[in-house]
């Protein structure tokens, strides 16, 4: 590796909280065209919380409760919001006797003989759950940027936990300065499409790529380069690690993950998402400077 020192405006970078980790980066950022942001935690703020609790027998606590036993012992932020809101509205909740987390969909859980699903709609779709009553509710609470989650017991969807997660400060303006370099900013996320517009469009994002398994994010950053465009991808998540390896240059936001943050060329301290646009123009004026 490059010692810091050798990096052309390495010094400027990390004053601003800014770390190379790999010496041309500042160079090929020059030539990116593009850059893919990750939406939760790199877009937003990362800190989900439970906005809204929809019981279509009108019991919510009894949705809270199958929500929290089946996320009881789930690692995934949607995860932390549902037990949050459980702790706080006092309802009490068992341990699951089985559980199984289905990565970028949700978790199967079997709780006092029942059955559980929580976890994304068109997941419960896939199961062979008739989600016709809860139609109205998740298109209402999606097109507000929640991201709903669905509770079924039993093959049977008995309500929603609409999760919000408010966009960083400076998300919106930093977008702007991409757009003002010529760079066209994409969102990518294992949400589905209706959410991840909602967000996409409170922050000035006209491309979004919705869907995307945990696995198929380097193939969306692949596809991107084969029609030949330069990609820079901003992620923080273990999610994002092969996105940012195949890039061409990889930017970790530092709140991040330990993996994230290795397969990075810039790290970036701190949750501002401004730091991506002060790398670019660090580098430019850099390289303008001396050539
Ligand atoms: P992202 O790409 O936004 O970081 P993930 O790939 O981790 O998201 O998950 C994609 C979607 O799958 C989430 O938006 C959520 O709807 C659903 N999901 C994944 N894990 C869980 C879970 N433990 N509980 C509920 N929903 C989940
Ligand atoms: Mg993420």
């Amino acid at each position: 590796a490059t010692p810091l020192a050798l990096i052309r405006g390495g010094g400027l970078a990390a004053n601003r909280g800014i770390l190379m980790r790999s010496g041309d980066a500042f160079q090929i950022f020059q030539d990116v065209d593009t850059i893919v942001l990750d939406k939760t935690g790199t877009i937003t703020k990362g800190e989900p919380a439970v906005e809204e609790v929809v019981a279509f027998d009108g019991n919510e606590s009894d949705v809270l409760t199958r929500a929290a036993s089946a996320e009881a012992f789930s690692e995934h932020p949607l995860a932390d919001a549902i037990l949050d809101c459980a702790d706080e509205r006092g309802v009490e909740f068992p341990d699951p006797d089985e559980f199984d987390s289905v990565t970028g969909k949700g978790i199967r859980a079997e709780v006092d003989e029942m059955r559980i699903l929580v976890g994304k709609p068109g997941w419960l779709t896939e199961e062979g759950i008739d989600m016709t009553t809860a139609r109205d509710d998740i298109d209402r609470l999606q097109a507000r940027g929640y991201t709903v989650v669905c509770v079924a017991v039993d093959e049977t969807v008995v309500g929603l936990v609409a999760i919000g997660d408010p966009v960083k400060n400076d998300a919106a303006e930093t977008v702007e300065r991409m757009k003002d370099a010529g760079i066209t900013p994409v969102m990518i996320t294992g949400d589905n499409e209706r959410t991840a517009t909602a967000v996409a469009e409170t922050v000035g994002i006209d491309r979004v790529m919705a869907d995307v398994l945990p696995d198929d994010k380097r193939d969306e950053i692949r596809r991107l380069q084969e029609g030949g465009e330069r990609v820079a991808m901003v992620g923080d998540g273990i999610n994002d690690a092969p996105g940012l390896t195949q890039a061409d240059i990889g930017i970790a936001i530092g709140a991040g993950t330990d993996i994230a943050i290795e397969s990075a060329d810039i790290v970036l301290m701190g949750d501002r998402l401004g730091g991506v646009m002060d790398s670019y123009e660090i580098g430019k004026s850099s390289y303008r400077k001396t050539k």
